[in-house]
């Protein structure tokens, strides 16, 4: 056993660095499974007080360290990669929510609390944690700040960085910074809290936070709506915004394709709504007010659509069972592509105005330079940020359609820094974009980017390789 590894387990426990391959794998194992990276250890400290000694090692022992939560990130941030110096410092036993406030909305929770877990606690309350993501069942809210999560109630409360009001983090070196305050002002200097929001464990550990919380829904509805095109889509998002103004909580395209997948690969799922339409747009009002909108006003409004050709087709949800199964089928489309076979992802954003176009313009130069290539296309309208997925076209083999990846990828970001987007919307950069970032970034954002990491990082040991 190595000085190093000794020390760590002096510092968090024998049981609590485990350095047997087996046992390790699933920490070394992206979601995907697209990569198996190694490690020297993976360590679980199980207070700040052990974070803080086990970077203060690290710092010493020249070893990098990776961050680790729930491991559900998607651009391989969270493993560490093929050179095994590394150890992986997973936050898990970390899962104590340390306060809940219902007066000031807030809760207080340790990094590696599961989402779910930090949900529950809060309805209990009472409130409402408003972020939701399809991996909230695995996902931590470390990770989810790490990654500055998004989510399908983005266009209401923003992503995880707009909810979060105060952090605690292990610094590079080794020392606690406490900016664990519930305040919902302070203008005292940089915000250091931001810097760490959406660093994917570069600069520092987050170890605990403070989240905003929010009254939770008395009445909610679902609808799906089928339209011909996404500005049919885009003119309902911005009829929906106006009437429902704070009510409208998620607004989500889905194009025919991408339902027909779940269709194929999910037959016992029923069909809200036939599927020849091109466009579906999945929406959610939630009521906080104690005298909710009948569904009354809704039909009426969907009717006025429908007369004016923006509307084709629409069901409104008229029990939970019947909310859950539509959501079902926006959340079983990735499942449904994965069955479906190899595909080439994009986790993009563009301003929610340039959408129709950016989709307009990329679907036809693809289709030109690819023909019969499947382009699979979801997202949250309602904050600009898609899902553009390209799959391959029939009897291509995996093989030869993967060899044209670089090509696609050109043609996609080209496209999405055309249209002022970013190829990035809410999965991060991890180790997978590190080059494509440095293509589409401005060489002063770098630069900045490259000098905040030096002067909170010294040694370099936070998370080497991803980001930059
Ligand atoms: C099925 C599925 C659906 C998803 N849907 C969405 C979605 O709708 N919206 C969305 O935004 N994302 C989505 N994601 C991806 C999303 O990135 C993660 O689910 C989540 O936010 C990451 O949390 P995690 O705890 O798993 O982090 P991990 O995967 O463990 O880590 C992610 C990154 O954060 C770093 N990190 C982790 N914990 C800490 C910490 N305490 N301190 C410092 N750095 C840390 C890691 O080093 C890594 O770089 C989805 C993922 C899956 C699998």
């Amino acid at each position: 056993m190595s000085p190093f590894l000794n020390a760590c387990r002096k510092a968090v426990g024998d049981t609590h660095v485990m350095t047997d391959t087996q046992q390790m794998q699933a920490y070394l194992t992206d979601r995907r499974k697209r990569l198996t990276g190694k490690a020297q250890a993976v360590v679980a400290p199980g207070s700040t007080e052990e974070v803080a000694r086990i970077v203060r090692l690290c710092n010493q022992y020249a070893v990098p360290l990776v961050p680790q939560g729930g491991n559900t990130g998607l651009v391989l941030g969270s493993v560490p990669d093929l050179s095994g110096n590394a150890i992986v410092l997973s936050l898990k036993r970390m899962n104590a929510i340390r306060a809940l406030d219902a007066d000031n909305n807030t809760v207080t929770a340790e990094a590696g609390c599961v989402l779910d877990d930090v949900h529950a606690a809060a309805r209990k309350a009472n409130r409402l944690l408003p972020l939701l993501l399809p991996s909230s069942g695995q996902c931590t809210i470390g990770g989810n700040l790490s990654v500055n999560a998004g989510g399908t109630t983005v266009l209401r409360y923003g992503t995880v960085r707009k909810l979060c009001l105060g952090l605690e983090v292990v610094t590079a070196e080794g020392a606690v910074w406490d900016g664990l305050q519930t305040l919902y002002k302070d203008n005292s200097g940089y915000d250091l809290r931001d810097l760490f929001i959406g660093a994917e464990g570069t600069l520092g550990v987050i170890t605990a936070a403070v989240l905003g919380l929010y009254p939770l829904p008395r009445e909610q509805h679902t609808l799906l709506v089928a339209v011909d095109t996404p500005e049919a889509a885009l003119a309902l998002l911005a009829r929906f915004r106006q009437h429902y103004v704070s009510s409208l909580t998620t607004f989500e395209l889905i194009s025919r394709h991408a339902l027909a997948l779940v269709a194929t690969h999910f037959p016992s799922l029923p069909l809200p709504l036939p599927l020849r339409y091109a466009q579906y747009a999945l929406i959610e009002l939630s009521f906080t007010e104690p005298e909710a909108p009948n569904t009354d006003s809704l039909e009426a409004l969907l009717q006025a659509e429908r007369e004016k050709g923006v509307v084709r087709d629409a069901v409104v949800s008229q029990s939970p069972s019947q909310s859950r199964m539509m959501w079902q089928w926006r959340e079983n489309i990735s499942d449904a592509q994965a069955l479906a076979g190899n595909n080439i992802k994009h986790d993009i954003a563009i301003p929610v105005a340039s959408v129709p176009a950016f989709l307009a313009e990329t679907d036809t130069l693809l289709q030109a330079r690819f023909p019969a290539c499947h382009i699979v296309m979801f997202g949250h309208l309602g904050d600009g940020s898609l899902h553009y997925n390209i799959g391959a076209p029939e009897g291509v083999p995996d093989e030869d359609f993967l060899a044209w990846q670089a090509d696609i990828n050109q043609l996609v970001y080209d496209s999405v820094y055309r249209f002022s987007g970013t190829l990035s919307a809410e999965h991060g950069i991890g180790s997978m974009k590190t080059e494509t970032l440095a293509r589409y970034k401005s060489p002063i954002a770098l630069d900045l980017m490259r000098k905040i990491k030096a002067a909170l990082d010294p040694h370099g040991i936070m998370n080497p390789g991803k980001i930059l």
